[in-house]
């Protein structure tokens, strides 16, 4: 991370406890910026310091960036990827904001800053005019207490949530959202064409170190109208066009991204959008660490909410339907443990039925089949008792289940997956347990042939 090692003007390094306390000793307000290891500190969030400090001046305001690992007291923020920053005055936690709100930062450090300047103007005759509780919390004994800090003439409160932020176990509050603190999230990364051809192995190998996992990718070549459509709300800006051109310009990767904040982590690594303003202002920046020589266009797409993350996926990795079956022979007990798998998995299971299909239903079924020297077996082996029959609904949805599936010899399977069905469950190659459609084609068949025209309707309401 050799790029990520600035020397900062703006802000004080702090990497012992002896620098950590006399850093919170010093008078007026002090701005930390807690940043782990292996993402170095916040560059978006200088910026919006650099701007507060030209408007409220140096003595009642310092800026400091504090590696989580250094700091006894920080050690509860260790692994947290988003960045945090923490606002003391007079070795007092007032006020913790995470992310990278710049409002919110700018809000909170002009409150807190008007109140460095009263308790200045006054000296020792400075009461704060309402006095309220303030949460203070202790980071390093994890505990929590109501103290009165006589600071109370500005409107800052830490809510529930930050608290929750930092004492993911502990019951704060009845409103505390613990889980939508750190929430595994998916967001929509695109890399580009001229990127995906030059340095492929290297971005995915990035990304990947930054803490991501790669749910689902798929390669596509967009179509002018596609990409038209994807990129409409940009039509008529003066890039437009460049942007259309290398977005169709070959195959491009699109990749459903998993982690904890994913939409804001992955946006936060991409840095600007202009490639010449990424290179000059944050050098680290993914855009400008994977800018393409002569290519004005960024190599790099993340959506930008959770919302637009959930519609840029759907585009990518539309809803998908198959047909899954257990086959015949199975006890009550495997079927709920395979549904409950199935769900577990995030599967929506848009249709279910059990039903012993006639030989000439199984025969339909397996027709590709005919020949082979199991044929015959297999129409006995499906058509001997009742099946359960499922429809299951997720993006990806073909490859997912198949993947659960494993292998069609369990031997095999155990080899190779050995959490998957047929490694656990399956007799033989042939009484291998469950199915799957291997394909969209086979998908919409067997789905045809098993429930008719039923699903349909209900696949097309799904699917809007
Ligand atoms: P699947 O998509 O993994 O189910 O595999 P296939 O479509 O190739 O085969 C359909 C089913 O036929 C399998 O699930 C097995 O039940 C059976 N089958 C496939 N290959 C063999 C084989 O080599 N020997 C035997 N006995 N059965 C097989």
């Amino acid at each position: 991370y050799s790029y990520y090692t600035f020397i900062y003007k703006l802000q004080i390094e702090v990497s012992n406890e002896e620098q950590w306390k006399e850093a919170l000793l010093a008078p007026g307000l002090l701005v930390v910026d807690v940043y782990q290891r292996w993402c170095g500190p916040c560059k978006a969030v200088q910026n919006i310091f650099r701007k507060c400090k030209t408007e409220y001046g140096d003595d009642l305001l310092r800026f400091a960036v504090a590696e989580a690992d250094d700091i006894l007291e920080l050690s509860s923020l260790k692994g947290k990827c988003l960045p945090v920053c923490l606002f003391y005055s007079g070795g007092k936690l007032l006020s913790i904001v995470r992310g990278v709100n710049g409002p919110l930062l700018q809000k909170t450090i002009l409150e807190l800053v008007d109140v460095e300047k009263k308790k200045q103007q006054l000296g020792s005759k400075y009461v704060p005019e309402v006095r309220c509780l303030f949460w203070v919390i202790s980071l390093r004994s994890n505990y929590v207490q109501e103290v009165d800090m006589g600071l109370s003439d500005c409107s800052i409160e830490m809510d529930s949530r930050q608290l929750a932020f930092f004492f993911p176990t502990l019951n704060v509050t009845s409103d505390t959202q613990a889980g939508s603190i750190s929430e595994i999230q998916k967001t929509l990364a695109l890399i580009r064409p001229s990127l995906l051809r030059k340095r492929k192995d290297e971005i995915l190998k990035t990304i990947h170190d930054f803490g991501f996992q790669i749910a689902m990718q798929r390669e596509i070549t967009l179509t002018d109208e596609q990409a038209k459509e994807f990129y409409k709300d940009h039509d008529g800006t003066d890039y437009f066009p460049g942007l259309i051109n290398q977005m169709t310009s070959g195959p491009l990767l699109a990749l459903a991204l998993t982690r904890e904040d994913a939409v804001l982590h992955w946006r936060g690594l991409l840095g600007p959008k202009v490639v010449d303003e990424a290179k000059e202002k944050s050098p680290e920046s993914l855009r400008a660490q994977f800018a393409i020589d002569n290519v004005a266009i960024n190599q790099l797409h993340g959506s930008s909410t959770p919302e637009e993350a959930q519609r840029d996926l759907n585009k990518f990795f539309p809803t998908e339907h198959t047909l899954a079956v257990i086959k015949p022979d199975y006890t009550q007990e495997l079927r709920d443990s395979i549904i409950n798998r199935i769900k577990e998995a995030g599967f929506s299971i848009s249709q279910v039925t059990e039903k012993k299909l006639t030989r000439d239903m199984a025969e339909e079924f397996y027709k590709d089949h005919v020949g082979k020297y199991f044929y015959n077996h297999l129409v006995d082996y499906m058509s001997r008792g009742p099946s359960v029959m499922m429809i299951l609904s997720k993006e990806n949805a073909i490859t997912e289940w198949r993947e659960m599936m494993g292998p069609t010899d369990p031997e095999q399977a155990k080899q190779g997956s050995p959490n998957c069905l047929r490694a656990q469950f399956a007799k033989s190659i042939l009484e291998n347990v469950v199915h799957g459609s291997s394909n969209v084609q086979h998908a919409m068949d067997n789905i045809m042939l098993i429930f008719g025209d039923i699903p349909k309707q209900t696949l097309l309401k799904k699917e809007k």
